[in-house]
């Protein structure tokens, strides 16, 4: 291979922890990296200025490849010259493969070999998604790092079931994989094209790992993965019902043992703790929709805990929402005034509560980063933790 889409270049680390840059066609991105979800090309509540502007200063974003194919469609998507000048977002954009999602729609799909047959949610209409449609929809979309189309098991999935299960995931890799190659190789399949100097310009296709709870099965699909060989990889199939302890132990089972050269991600993870934890296993990517949809259900994520603005003691509160932060919220608003403009239906509660919880996760990040680079991320981290338990303040 030549030059790589996507370079991941370690700069210190902790422990299993690690901080560092990743150099994308699209811009740098230091990693640990919290991903705001833009499900439908939008990361609800909250303008792409703001995810810009230095309160945020979101490198990266993800986009569903389900809700973006079902609606509007590829083929608006494509005439708008892809999905970064569709949605208006020139920094980096990472999509899904629609795997998860149609696995979520239970007896509403029919996995096969080929591929996953269900009724669209949008209109009742029955569609096809495969590793190479995913893989066509992504390279229409131009998204800067594609996922491969995986099968998801649950997490109690008994072994047999889950050993199917990740078998499939293998063969559906290996199919993304030869569709992405492909792909890559003609002119016009990527909308998202951009040659950068160190860089080839083309898209990055991850890898998913597998194997429910059964950690050898984990063991097995990474090193399956591995060998097909990915521009980075992810864990998949967790916080699925699962429960916590098993969680933790897949990653820290599987974190340490993905390819240190590469950018691992834990897909669809989590709270604040849960973005700690992870990171002492060695995870560089996150994505999870935590604080825009608790932002629009009146829950403020703080240093001192979660905070639920609809609560009667805040009445007359003029404090803002976490004093330690520095959010143009809590620089500007009180926590009394936030819970008014919740109880009245005001959709700027909605707004400035998902601004805040951004800034929270992303300055977390921030933080994080910064301790792994002066080596006392344990310290960090338990002061963080506790702090957390104080419990709203
Ligand atoms: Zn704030």
């Amino acid at each position: 291979m030549n030059d790589p889409a996507i370079r991941l270049q370690v700069d210190a680390e902790d422990g299993n922890a690690r901080a560092g840059t990743l150099f994308t066609r699209r811009g740098e991105i230091e990693t640990p990296v919290f991903m705001p979800v833009g499900t439908a090309g939008s990361v609800k509540g909250i303008r792409f200025e703001e995810l810009e502007d230095h309160d945020l200063d979101a490198r990266i974003i993800l986009g569903n490849t389900y809700h973006l194919w079902l609606r509007p469609g590829i083929e608006t998507i494509r005439a708008a010259g892809g999905l970064h000048r569709f949605i208006g977002w020139d920094r980096a954009l990472l999509t899904d493969s629609g795997g998860f999602q149609v696995w979520s729609l239970g007896a509403l799909r029919k996995i096969s070999e080929e591929g996953t047959e269900f009724r669209s949610h949008v209109d009742g209409s029955l569609r096809f998604l495969s590793p190479e449609v995913s893989m066509d929809v992504q390279a229409a979309m131009g998204s800067d790092i594609v996922m491969v189309f995986d099968e998801c098991a649950p997490g109690q999935a008994p072994l047999e079931e889950a050993r199917q299960s990740m078998e499939l995931t293998a063969r559906w890799a290996r199919r993304s994989r030869v569709r992405f190659d492909a792909l890559q190789q003609e002119e016009n399949a990527d909308a998202g094209r951009k040659p950068e100097e160190r860089l080839s310009g083309r898209q990055a296709l991850f890898g998913i790992v597998q194997g429910a709870a059964h950690l050898d099965l984990r063991r097995e699909s990474l090193q399956r993965t591995m060998e097909i060989d990915f521009d980075g990889y992810a864990i998949g199939g967790l916080s699925v019902g699962e429960g916590k302890k098993v969680m933790w132990e897949v990653v820290g089972e599987i974190a340490p043992l993905m390819p240190a050269s590469r950018p691992r991600y834990l897909m669809g993870v989590g709270t604040p703790e849960d973005l700690l934890e992870a990171v002492s296993h060695g995870v560089d990517m996150f994505d999870c929709v935590l604080p825009t949809r608790n932002g629009r259900t009146g829950q403020a994520f703080t240093s001192r805990g979660k905070l639920n603005i609809k609560n009667a003691r805040w009445t007359t509160d003029t404090r803002p929402l976490d004093e330690s932060c520095r959010c143009s919220v809590c620089r500007r608003h009180s926590r009394a005034f936030l819970r008014h403009l919740y109880l009245t239906g005001e959709m700027l509660a909605s707004i400035l509560l998902t601004h805040h919880n951004l800034a929270f996760f992303l300055d977390t990040m921030r933080r994080v980063r910064q301790s792994i680079r002066s080596g006392d991320f344990p310290t960090f981290r338990r002061e963080f933790t506790e702090r957390l338990r104080a419990n709203g303040g």
